[in-house]
């Protein structure tokens, strides 16, 4: 059976958590989010978390090698030796720079960058049109998810807010600090010829099927 080693990869708001579990249930393979993952291992106490650990404490970075030891240690688990979902490493050249040289002495190799991207004004019209309860912080979307009355909560009539974080100019800047840093990665996987872009702006269905028809044919290539 063909393996597919995939990286997850897209701004916030492009629709990636979506994706991610559907593409969970289609190809039944492991999602490995690295905060979550890092997490795990540190709460979970194992030599490896521990020594993450250590940094943190420290108030440093935890290395990119330790950050990729986390991670394969769960990718050499039997769970994932059809493949894996990897999202939120790499971020960086260096990172996937470690990442490869790990697979690589494991024989293994990425099948594919999967790049959901969606332009910055549908970004923020997505992610501006939240809005929080002062009361019970229960979430409304303006276009998606609206209250039956204004900005006022469905559930215990108090007001509704649009957080600091979901204003248009403080979207707009973390966008511009996620192309800064991720470009050159793009550009990397996009030289090594695994880059697939997908229009994030399109329907999730849309989004899906495209992912799903193209994951389907680079199984079938990989078998042939
Ligand atoms: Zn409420």
């Amino acid at each position: 059976m063909a393996e597919l080693n995939l990286i997850l990869m897209g701004p916030p708001g492009a629709g990636k958590g979506t994706q991610a579990e559907r593409l969970v249930d289609d190809f039944d393979l492991p999602y490995y989010a690295t905060g979550d993952i890092l997490r795990a291992a540190v709460s979970g106490a194992t030599e490896l978390g521990r020594h993450a650990q250590g940094y943190m404490k420290r108030g440093e970075l935890v290395p990119d090698e330790v950050i990729c030891d986390v991670i394969m240690e769960r990718i050499d688990t039997p769970e994932a030796e059809d493949g894996f979902i990897l999202d939120g490493f790499p971020r960086t050249v260096p990172q996937a720079d470690v990442l490869d040289a790990a697979l690589d002495r494991r024989g293994r190799s990425l099948t594919a960058a999967l790049f959901i991207d969606a332009p910055a004004d549908e970004i923020i019209r997505r992610l501006s049109g939240r809005r929080i309860c002062v009361k019970n912080q229960h979430v409304y979307h303006v276009e998606f998810d609206p209250p039956k009355t204004p900005d006022v909560c469905d559930q215990d009539g108090s007001g509704l807010v649009q957080r600091d974080d979901d204003k248009p100019e403080t979207i707009a800047k973390r966008l511009v600090v996620y192309e800064e840093q991720t470009a050159p990665l793009i550009e990397r996987y996009e030289e090594h010829g695994i880059l697939r872009r997908f229009d994030g702006s399109r329907p999730p269905e849309e989004v899906h099927s495209h992912i799903r028809a193209t994951l389907a044919t680079l199984a079938l290539e990989a078998e042939l």
